[in-house]
């Protein structure tokens, strides 16, 4: 296959180029079964094994304890911001860190379904720059559940390790948002009680969700919560009390034989694909810091690895640089809307060279811009 572009999206986002090359190969006729996995039932033993393989890997890969259920489920991200406190909230008070905007979208909805919701800490005086200091977090006593956002896709901004409710005097359960960094880095689920994402960031197509739910925190789910998205149903139902999104735990699943055969030296898996991304996001944020004609805001030890928003000093030369960047076989850097400037993703699929090949232009651009 010819050199394809770099593309910088947010999501849906860039997919190993050797995953869809499994999945051409195997569209019409997936390992002699005479069927492409888009028209396969969902129980039978072809799907079956395909379903347990995904889950399997992804386990492993996380290293996901065996009292967490690994949930494959629809809605993306948004719905879980509706189902997680119909779940979760158990008609009591629920704490919200909001860091950016994802976490402020589920400050809101959760608001229609938990009977209190209460904003803990707020980096909304910054600008969604940095996170307020876990120490002056305004912790409800007894609360259902904290909810934050590890990674906020639009912001930039990354938790680069999940706050120990327990040390901080709370006892409830930490949920945390990891659409956008989801197996990019190793999680302590020591200190979590439920972790979501969206697929179409670091694990696939869009249409799948998974959720990683602790045991204890199944069936306690309010009266008006769907069936198909009661987390004891569909654990009780291996995640097919309806059809699960197959193609996306399909291509999901290979995405996961992807990450187990990454290496970087001695690393293998989660550890290497880590070790990579710190590689890439450290190339990009040393090059901005050190020119005079880009800049990022976010404060460092909060800079997320995976979406790296940035603005040019001078905005007048906006589109001149995406033009250009287009032209190179750079895509979709503009910025999202309510922040404005660039911002590249480089999820996990995103090669290294494609960083550096992102540099190069960001050093190009300034020196004719000069
Ligand atoms: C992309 C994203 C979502 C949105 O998910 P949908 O699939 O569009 O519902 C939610 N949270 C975060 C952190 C995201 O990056």
């Amino acid at each position: 296959m010819n050199q394809r572009p770099y593309n910088f999206s947010a999501g849906p986002a860039t997919i190993p180029v050797e995953v869809l090359e499994q999945a051409a190969a195997d569209m019409l006729n997936w390992q002699g079964s005479g069927m492409g996995v888009m028209e396969m039932s969902h129980r039978g033993k072809e799907f079956i094994s395909i379903y347990e393989q995904a889950e399997a890997d992804f386990r492993e890969l996380l290293a996901i304890p065996m009292d967490f259920e690994i949930l494959f489920m629809q809605g993306g991200g948004l719905g879980q911001n509706a189902i997680v406190p119909l779940n979760l909230s158990r008609g009591g008070t629920v704490d919200f860190v909001v860091t950016g905007s994802w976490s402020q979208k589920s400050c809101h909805e959760a608001e229609k379904y938990a009977a209190e919701v209460n904003l803990a800490a707020s980096g909304e005086s910054s600008d969604f720059t940095t996170v307020p200091d876990p120490a002056s977090w305004q912790l409800s006593r007894g609360a259902s559940y904290l909810h934050l956002c590890s990674n906020e896709t639009i912001h930039g901004v990354e938790f680069q390790k999940l706050p120990d409710l327990k040390a901080l005097g709370s006892d409830a359960p930490l949920v945390i948002d990891f659409s956008s960094h989801v197996a990019s880095r190793t999680v302590d689920w020591s200190r979590v009680g439920l972790a979501f994402a969206g697929a179409q960031k670091n694990l696939g197509p869009a249409g799948l969700t998974v959720a990683v739910v602790r045991e204890d925190l199944l069936g306690q789910a309010l009266l008006a919560c769907p069936s198909a998205f009661n987390y004891q149903i569909v654990a009780d139902h291996q995640s097919m009390y309806n059809t699960p999104p197959t193609w996306g735990i399909y291509i999901a699943g290979l995405t996961f034989d992807w990450l187990k055969r990454q290496r970087e030296g001695d690393l293998t898996g989660i550890a290497a694909i880590e070790q990579r991304n710190i590689t890439k996001a450290q190339l990009l944020y040393d090059t901005i810091d050190q020119s005079q004609f880009y800049v990022n805001k976010v404060a460092p030890h909060y800079r997320s690895r995976m979406n790296i928003p940035f603005f040019l000093r001078d905005e007048s030369r906006n589109d001149a640089f995406l033009a250009g960047a287009k032209e190179r076989g750079l895509l979709q850097l503009k910025g999202h809307k309510s922040v404005g400037g660039m911002r590249a993703s480089l999820y996990n699929a995103m090669p290294l060279e494609g960083v550096q090949a992102l540099v190069a232009y960001l050093q190009e651009f300034e020196r004719q811009s000069a």
